[in-house]
């Protein structure tokens, strides 16, 4: 007979690794999917200070205590890119790439991603220069030029990580004014090696046959264009929800986040989401952690309301 999981958790970042804590230490039957390796955003990202407990832990080493307290009540994990989500009522069916199951219920935890600039030579030089990952491709650039596009926490704090490494990191900005937590501005401003070219639009990323050698820009201000020569281009433009898993559901906004009440429930009886994937989130690793814990709480308290002649093996 087919296992049918009490839950079944989508992603295992820090969102899904907490739900997956929370339910199963609840004694309930849970399967988390991941389409990669566990630890979500947390992989790319060099310093965490932000999280309660550690005054600076590395995002993967978080990432890894987080996965080994996840698993500690007897969940599984595998892996799977998951490709639709069936509300079928009573029970709903997870379609991956690697296999099919059937849950009680489902906890969306998918996250975000990165975006892309969409400028001529990003794809082109994609990793022969052009990079979204300070903490993987930093170490490539020790002692040579980087540019770091955008103007958030994300490039401001990876700048700051790549000017460890690098001789110089030129932030280029498309307005006039980080939008960076202040306590990030008050270290960029204060580090040497960081350097700023405000009211900019990258318009193309060039290069030659060993990778990128420059960025080419224009000044909104004055209109001039130019082209700063560089040996890499680090890009934190924002994020993007990740929802192929569960389009089919039409629980997103416009934007494609998802839409939840406060208990974590979309509006599929049984469906959660938490975390980066949810319109209303903070976008922190905090703020995922406590939703995964609302959520494994919530599958507790559903599953104990419905009938109890669905088999659970
Ligand atoms: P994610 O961490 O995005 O994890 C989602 C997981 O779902 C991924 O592992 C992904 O592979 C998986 N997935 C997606 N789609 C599918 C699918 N179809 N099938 C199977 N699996 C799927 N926050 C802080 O609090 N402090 C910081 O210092 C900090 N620094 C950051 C630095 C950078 C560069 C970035 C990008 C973010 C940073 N953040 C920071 C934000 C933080 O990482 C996120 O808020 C947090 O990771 C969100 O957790 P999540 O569990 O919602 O999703
Ligand atoms: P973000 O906050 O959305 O910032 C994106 C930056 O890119 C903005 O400065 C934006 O400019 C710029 N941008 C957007 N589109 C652009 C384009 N087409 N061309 C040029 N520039 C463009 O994204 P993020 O920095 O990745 O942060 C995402 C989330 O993760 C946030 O919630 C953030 O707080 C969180 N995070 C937290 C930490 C931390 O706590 N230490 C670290 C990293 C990330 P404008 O400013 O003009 O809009």
């Amino acid at each position: 007979m087919t296992k049918i999981y009490d839950v079944i958790v989508i992603g295992a970042g820090p969102g899904g690794m907490t739900a997956t804590l929370y339910a199963s230490r609840a004694n309930l039957s849970v399967l988390m999917l991941d389409r990669g390796i566990y630890g979500g955003q947390m992989n790319n990202t060099a310093e965490v200070e932000n999280y309660t407990g550690y005054s600076s832990i590395l995002g993967p080493d978080l990432g890894q205590k987080m996965y080994d307290s996840a698993m500690r009540f007897g969940a599984e994990f595998t892996y799977g890119n998951v490709e639709r989500i069936d509300d079928n009522g009573r029970l709903k069916h997870v379609v991956t790439d690697a296999g099919e199951y059937d849950t009680k219920t489902v906890i969306i935890a998918t996250g975000a991603q990165h975006r892309k600039l969409n400028v001529p030579g990003e794809e082109e030089y994609n990793g022969r220069g052009v990079s979204y990952c300070a903490v993987c491709d930093g170490n490539f650039f020790k002692n040579q030029t980087v540019a770091v596009i955008g103007g958030g926490d994300s490039a401001i704090e990876e700048g700051l990580y790549l000017a460890n490494l690098a001789k110089d990191v030129i932030v280029i900005h498309r307005r006039d004014q980080l939008r960076a937590q202040k306590i990030l501005q008050k270290r960029a401003f204060a580090n040497d090696k960081m350097h700023f070219i405000w009211n900019a639009q990258v318009e193309k990323i060039v290069g030659d046959e060993h990778g990128v050698t420059g960025v080419h820009y224009r000044d909104k201000v004055t209109a001039e264009q130019h082209t700063l020569p560089v040996d890499g281009v680090f890009i934190y433009v924002g994020l993007q929800a990740m929802n192929d898993a569960f389009k089919n559901l039409h629980i997103c906004n416009d934007q494609g986040w998802a839409l939840t009440d406060a208990n974590m429930a979309t509006s599929h009886p049984g469906i959660y989401a938490i975390g980066d994937i949810r319109a209303d989130s903070f976008r922190q690793i905090t703020t995922a952690v406590g939703d995964g814990g609302k959520a494994g709480q919530e599958v507790f308290n559903y599953i104990q309301s419905l009938d109890e002649d669905i088999t659970t093996e």
